[in-house]
């Protein structure tokens, strides 16, 4: 492609897995009923502000916080609401759920419309104003707050990146999207950069998504605004702290955030969803989801209303061809595992991956043969072995002190131990002791 490509310390070429590259975005069957956590973010649970039998409306306001670090949450369906109940999340807290029964008619809230004015006429407090009203949290995992994100970064950031690497194996939701939607991420960008005051957004691509590199191109065109930056293909590439270093140099110290290096990264869909925010006053009420793993018969990529089941979206893929063994929420580097085919999607599911025995099952036998692989390829630059160990031995002080807290749990250091060991299970094991301890 003749473009520098940029690259970090560390990491590791994963087998990429990535089915679905070619499987263009389909709608998913409009479910009968979806149940809508009112937590699909990091911050306070909000409260529901409807109640059994009420109708809603698709994009209507369904749960909302006042004050905290908050997401609003919305309808993605019209229908009635049949019953708030309590349902567990991936980390397994207890959280209120909506759960609206489908009238079909998908009737869009009469209170939504496009913003009224152009960009250029919009101020960044008026942008930030309808990024929290629509409700949108980081789409690439990490579900923070998107108003409180851009609010904390005013004034502080230099450099605006656009997650667009995806770099966890299976996953292609992101590739597709800048294949089929590549104005509204570019779009979004743009109104982030209004929003900080900026002149320059990075969108940051691997050399794997080369038609995905050359769809963005043209879009972008001459504009001076937007560039893209090509990545090396390599993992965790789509660590934001990877990003930043290899894109700027500027290395985010433990403990710090990217704002306190002068940068801010956030993921390509969610800059989609904000510009139909923008453009259409459309809250987050759906997103795109790869669904794969040797379990799913077709693989497939789907646009997904949010709080619409797994199972729903298995189906969608033909069902399962194997007996299931482990779904996971999310990438297989980073992704959490689910112990329900009826877990809703939230706005932080970019993938269902569902996987049989043979594929997914680890050893038992577990040893340490001291080759160093961890050592030598954590991004991080931490001694993973030793944490394991530590961890291991319940010396949870020790592993604090050789820095445990800055793993960013990517599981590179388990995908390359030839001696089985679980390293990054015992490094969450350690930092979840350390954080009670603190707490
Ligand atoms: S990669 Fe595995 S076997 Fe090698 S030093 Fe690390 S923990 Fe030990
Ligand atoms: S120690 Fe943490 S940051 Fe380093 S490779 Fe392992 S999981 Fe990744």
């Amino acid at each position: 492609m003749g473009t520098p490509v940029y690259t970090f310390r560390g990491g590791t070429h994963v087998e990429e897995y990535k089915n679905t590259r070619g499987k263009k975005i389909e709608k998913l069957p409009l479910p009968e009923v979806v149940e809508i956590p009112l937590a699909q973010h990091i911050g306070v649970v909000c409260r529901p502000v409807v109640k059994a039998g009420d109708h809603v409306y698709r994009g209507q306001l369904i749960g909302e916080a006042s004050s905290g670090l908050y997401c609003l949450v919305h309808s993605s369906v019209s229908g009635t609401v049949s019953e708030i109940k309590v349902r567990h999340n991936a980390q397994a807290q207890p959280i209120e759920t909506v759960v609206i029964k489908s009238d079909g008619l998908q009737e869009l809230d009469p209170g939504i419309h496009p913003h009224d004015r152009k960009l250029s006429e919009t101020s960044p407090d008026e942008i930030v104003e309808i990024i929290r009203k629509a409700g949108i949290s980081g789409m690439g995992g990490a579900m923070f707050p998107t108003h409180a994100k851009i609010k904390s970064s005013m004034g502080r950031v230099n450099r605006l990146i656009v997650n667009c690497a995806e770099c966890e194996p299976f996953i292609t939701a992101n590739h597709r999207l800048m294949l089929e939607r590549p104005q509204d991420i570019v779009n979004g960008a743009k109104i982030l950069l209004r929003a900080l005051g900026l002149t320059l957004a990075e969108l940051a691509v691997e050399d794997n998504k080369a038609d995905a590199i050359n769809r963005l191109l043209e879009v972008i065109g001459k504009s001076s605004f937007i560039k893209v930056r090509v990545m090396q293909t390599k993992y965790p590439q789509g660590d934001e702290r990877q990003l930043i270093y290899a894109l700027t140099g500027r290395e985010v110290p433990a403990g710090k955030l990217p704002v306190d290096v002068g940068c801010v990264v956030f993921n390509a869909e969610t800059c989609a969803v904000i510009y139909r925010a923008f453009a259409y006053g459309l809250p987050l009420i759906e997103r795109c989801i790869t669904v794969d793993g040797d379990c799913i018969a077709e693989p497939k990529n789907l646009l997904v209303p949010l709080g619409a089941s797994y199972r729903s979206l298995i189906e969608c893929c033909g069902g399962l061809v194997k007996k299931p063994y482990k779904i996971i929420n999310g990438g297989p580097m980073m992704g959490a595992a689910r112990w329900e085919i009826d877990a809703p999607v939230t706005k932080g599911t970019s993938a269902v991956l569902v996987f049989s025995e043979d594929f997914a099952k680890q050893s038992d036998y577990s040893a340490c043969i001291r080759c160093g692989r961890c050592v030598k390829n954590c991004p991080m630059h931490l001694m993973p072995v030793y944490l394991a160990q530590y961890a291991m031995a319940r010396r949870y002080d020790d592993a604090e002190k050789m820095g445990v807290m800055s793993c960013v749990e990517c599981g590179t250091c388990s995908y390359n131990c030839p001696g089985n060991v679980q390293i990054v299970q015992y490094i969450r094991v350690a930092k979840g002791a350390i954080k009670a301890r603190r707490s």
